[in-house]
């Protein structure tokens, strides 16, 4: 579906409940229509909080001396990704900090060793690398890279990230590295970060497409204490005109327009979100366009440390998945089998994207 920039602003503004209930059902049905019923769930493992980065809106930030920083060992990430295939998730994603000093070829071994136990798809969502190493973890086995772009407004990013010295290449250049080396691609925008306008939301959405991704995270930003958007906000104002709020309706807008811009892509409903709004927001969510749920499977002690943004969930992950199971039932839904890969749609409805 196409929808013009003023289509996209007129829905981020929309306040109408009728209005937005057809918003909801519309991105539902193609939803169904174009990747269908089944929720694939991906098992995730944080695999360490050591990250060279200074975002000024996350809680793993090299400046925070609040956290104790760990390493999973291979044994525990083999581990957590074994519990998760044992309760039929075909996906382990592995996610960490921009670790700088993680020899590369550890994560070779992690992905060689979970291949070895397991047949899950394995996604990476470990930040920026040069081109020859996230070439190297696909020739090692990894199907899938996430990186989120986080906004595509280039001032208010490089407020938001920090470049490190020496670098090179931004996310942009690592999204488009992925795509050359045929990893399925992820990526995403926070909603409502300060500085955030409306305006750079419909951009955000435009980009969406224009990448052609396969898969799209979008979730509210949520301030953390230990960071600098939280502790000095007068640093980072809000936008001049229409700054978005980081709420669920307006979290739950962009999944649902995703949904429109982007049928095939595989969309899920994030712990932001179900942080901010509970089992209510992820069922609106799933109702509104999101077919893919990441349960937690890092082991509670390191979860603590992996603290991104304040009050995530602590609950075991078989329970998690056993109420998973419920909720589809009750919603009309199933839970997927197999890894639930973003091009397997796109092959099944016969329509060749790329
Ligand atoms: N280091 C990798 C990276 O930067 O892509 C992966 C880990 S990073 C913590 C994963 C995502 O968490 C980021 O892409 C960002 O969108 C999200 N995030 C970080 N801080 C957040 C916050 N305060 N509120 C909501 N989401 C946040």
């Amino acid at each position: 579906m196409t929808l013009s920039r003023n289509e996209l602003r007129g829905w981020l503004l929309e306040q109408d409940p009728q209005r937005l209930a057809q918003l909801w059902a519309a991105a539902d049905a193609v939803r169904r229509d174009s990747v269908g019923d089944a929720i694939y769930l991906r098992g995730l493992v944080e695999l360490s909080n050591i990250c060279a980065r200074s975002c000024v809106y996350c809680g793993v930030r090299r400046e925070n001396r609040e956290i104790e920083r760990y390493r999973m060992t291979l044994d525990e990430i083999v581990g957590c990704a074994a519990a998760a295939a044992s309760l039929g998730i075909g996906t382990v994603v592995l996610q960490g900090g921009h670790d700088p000093h993680e020899d590369p070829n550890a994560i070779t071994a992690i992905i060689h060793a979970i291949r070895a136990v397991s047949p899950v798809a394995i996604t990476l969502s470990l930040g920026e690398h040069p081109r020859a190493r996230l070439a190297a973890w696909r020739a090692a086995g990894a199907d899938r890279y996430l990186l989120r772009f986080e906004t595509s407004n280039p001032t208010l990013y490089a407020r938001l990230h920090p470049r490190l010295a020496h670098e090179e290449h931004d996310r942009m250049q690592g999204l488009a590295w992925l795509r050359e080396l045929d990893y399925e691609v992820g990526s995403g925008v926070m909603v409502g970060i300060p500085g955030q306008s409306v305006d750079d939301l419909v951009r955000d959405l435009e980009l969406f497409r224009t990448l052609d991704l396969d898969m799209i995270g979008v979730g509210p930003f949520i301030p953390h204490g230990d960071t600098p958007l939280a502790k000095h906000p007068e640093a980072f104002p809000k936008a001049e005109q229409d700054q978005v709020v980081a709420d669920v309706l307006t979290t739950l807008k962009v999944i649902a327009l995703t949904r429109l811009l982007c049928p095939w892509a595989n969309l899920p409903s994030t712990t932001a979100l179900v942080t901010l709004g509970g089992s209510a927001a992820r069922e609106a969510s799933l109702n509104a366009g999101a077919n893919i749920i990441m349960p937690n499977f890092t082991p509670t002690h390191y979860r603590e440390q992996y603290e991104v943004y304040p009050g995530k969930s602590v609950t075991e992950p078989a329970q998690v998945v056993a109420s998973l199971h419920e909720m589809a039932a009750r919603l009309g839904r199933t839970i997927g089998h197999g890894p639930g890969h973003a091009r397997e749609h796109s092959r099944a409805s016969g329509q060749i994207l790329r």
